[in-house]
C-alpha cells in the first residue's frame, strides 16, 4: 500500500527544487497532486514528469503572494479532485543579499510577502477546506527559522514568521484532525542556492554542515512525506531541521 493512496495533495512552488521533488514523490506514492507555481513553464514540466511515470496531477498557475490566487488553487484543487488532504506551502525567494541598515525596502515586502504572506493566504484558505474531514499541512521554513545569517535580514524573518504561524495555526486546529508542522532545510542544492552563489560560497556553506555536503531536494521531500502522511498522526505544531547537523552545532 503506497503512503499516500488517492489523496489529494497541493504543493506550492512545485515547478523546482524542494517543491518539485515533492510534488514527484507524493505521485509515487499514490497521491493526485495538485502542481502550483508562478512559472507556468516550470509547473507544466513537473506534471509531465509525473505523468511519464505514471502518476495523476494538474497544474494550477498561482502566485503565493497574492490571496485571490490562493482561495482560486484550493477551488480548483477541491473541484478537480473532490476534496484537499494535503497541502504544502513551499513556495519561497531568497530575496536581495544586503545589511539590514542599506537593505531595500521594495526587496523587504517582496520576502515578506511571498515566503511569509504566502504561507498566511495557503492556510487561509487551506485550512476551510480540510475541516469536514482534516488533513495535514506542511510549511516550508528553512534552518533560517531558528538561528541567523548576515544579509537576509527579509528572508530571516520571514522563516521565524513560518516557524511562529505554524505553531499558533496547529493549536488551533490540533483537536480537529488537521496538523500543520514546518520544515528547516538546510542548504539544499537546488536553482535558489545554486544560482544565487558562486563556487567559493558553495565551497563556504558546505563547511557548515557537518555532513560534510548540502543537502538533495529529494532527502527534504522525504521528511515533508512523513509529515504529510499517517506515519506522523501524533506530530502537530512541530518544527523539524534537516541540515545535515548544522543547527546542532
Ligand atoms: P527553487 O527556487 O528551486 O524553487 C522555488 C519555486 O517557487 C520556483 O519554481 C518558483 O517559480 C516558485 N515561486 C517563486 N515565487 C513564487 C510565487 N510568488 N508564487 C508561486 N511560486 C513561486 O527553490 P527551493 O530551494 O526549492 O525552495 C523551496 C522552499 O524551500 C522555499 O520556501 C525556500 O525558502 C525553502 N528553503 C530552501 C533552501 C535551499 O537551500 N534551497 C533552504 C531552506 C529553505
Amino acid at each position: 500500500m503506497k503512503l499516500l493512496e488517492r489523496k489529494v495533495a497541493l504543493v506550492t512552488g512545485a515547478g523546482s527544487g524542494i517543491g518539485k521533488a515533492t510534488a514527484e514523490l507524493f505521485a509515487r506514492e499514490g497521491a493526485r497532486v495538485v502542481v502550483s507555481d508562478i512559472s507556468e513553464v516550470n509547473g507544466t514540466l513537473t506534471v509531465d514528469e509525473i505523468k511519464k511515470q505514471g502518476g495523476e496531477a494538474f497544474f494550477v498557475k498561482a502566485d503565493s503572494s497574492k490571496p485571490a490566487d490562493n482561495e482560486a488553487l484550493v477551488a480548483q484543487a477541491v473541484q478537480q479532485y473532490g476534496g484537499l488532504d494535503i497541502a504544502v506551502n513551499n513556495a519561497g525567494i531568497g530575496g536581495p543579499l544586503a545589511l539590514t541598515g542599506e537593505y531595500p525596502v521594495d526587496g523587504w515586502q517582496k520576502v515578506i510577502d511571498i515566503n511569509l504572506s504566502g504561507v498566511f493566504y495557503g492556510l487561509r484558505y487551506q485550512i476551510p477546506a480540510m475541516l469536514e474531514k482534516g488533513g495535514t499541512i506542511v510549511n516550508i521554513a528553512s534552518i533560517l527559522g531558528s538561528t541567523a545569517t548576515k544579509y537576509s535580514p527579509a528572508y530571516v524573518a520571514s522563516k521565524h514568521g513560518v516557524v511562529g504561524l505554524t505553531k499558533a495555526a496547529a493549536l488551533e486546529y490540533a483537536d480537529k484532525k488537521i496538523r500543520i508542522n514546518a520544515v528547516g532545510p538546510g542548504y539544499i542544492k537546488t536553482p535558489l542556492v545554486l544560482e544565487s552563489l558562486d563556487k567559493p560560497a558553495l565551497d563556504s556553506l558546505v563547511g557548515l554542515h557537518p555532513i560534510g555536503r548540502l543537502g538533495e531536494a529529494g532527502e527534504i521531500a522525504e521528511l515533508i512525506l512523513w509529515l504529510a502522511s499517517g506515519k506522523s498522526s501524533f506530530v502537530t505544531g512541530a518544527y523539524y531541521p534537516a541540515d545535515g547537523g548544522y543547527l546542532a552545532q
